[in-house]
């Protein structure tokens, strides 16, 4: 993936993974009986010391009063979460999931059309960067101590193995911003290399590329095949 630097496999049982797992009614309903709204959530969140107004403890205290996974969240203090877990797997001392607090509110934002240029949040200011932003930065020592990592923290050993798959599915979307529209079609001969996803004009992405050389074989918006 263009977005990923690494792949750690982590078991079932990781303390990571059955976060992970969690569904809306399990962590809403932890959330709701749980979160005390200390805000440590939204004093370590990235976003939130870089200006801009993300902040997931008043997400999860919509979740207090919103009577049950059933009822939508609609706090848009969410809106500008990027998702990237901090709040979740660092800063809360109770455990809990602001984070996919957001990004529920987001979604149930999404069905009211409400997003941030048109939220009552977007007050038009440029953001303004917190004056203690440098020292809320989080180790990286300490992260990987949090997350349980320790253990797979560990040089990975070049392993030149050869791998020639009989086809591969090229994912549209690997990358922050838009997915890309494929740029081939059903029965194309493509190179390795080629480009089979490209980014629509004046849009964010990154274009994405063939592995192999053959075939194409499915097209769907979702990802490209191409069978070697
Ligand atoms: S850090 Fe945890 S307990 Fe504190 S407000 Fe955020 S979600 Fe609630
Ligand atoms: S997941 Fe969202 S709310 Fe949580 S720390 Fe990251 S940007 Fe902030």
């Amino acid at each position: 993936m263009k977005a990923s630097g690494g792949i750690v496999v982590l078991p079932r049982n990781h303390p990571l993974i059955v976060k992970k797992a969690q569904s809306r009614p399990v962590f809403t309903r932890v959330g709701r009986s749980t979160c005390d709204q200390c805000s440590f959530c939204t004093e370590f969140c990235p976003r939130y010391l870089l200006g801009h107004n993300v902040q997931p403890h008043r997400v999860m205290r919509t979740m207090l009063f919103s009577g049950g996974p059933e009822h939508k969240l609609h706090s848009q203090y969410g809106l500008l979460c990027c998702e990237c877990s901090l709040c979740s797997l660092y800063a809360c001392p109770e455990n809990l999931n602001p984070r996919e607090a957001c990004v529920s509110a987001k979604s149930d934002l999404r069905e009211l059309k409400t997003g941030f240029k048109n939220s009552s949040l977007n007050t038009g200011r440029a953001p303004q960067v917190h004056p203690v932003r440098d020292f809320r930065k989080v180790p990286v020592s300490k992260l990987i101590k949090r997350l349980g990592l320790e253990e797979y923290n560990k040089d990975a050993p070049w392993a030149d193995i050869s791998c020639k798959p009989s086809r591969v599915k090229i994912l549209m979307s690997q990358h922050i911003g838009v997915p890309c529209p494929p740029a081939v079609k059903e029965g194309q001969r493509v190179e390795k290399g080629a480009v089979v996803g490209d980014v629509p004009a004046e849009k964010l992405g990154c274009p994405v590329h063939a592995s192999i050389s053959g075939t194409v074989g499915k097209v769907n918006e979702k990802y490209v095949e191409i069978i070697a």
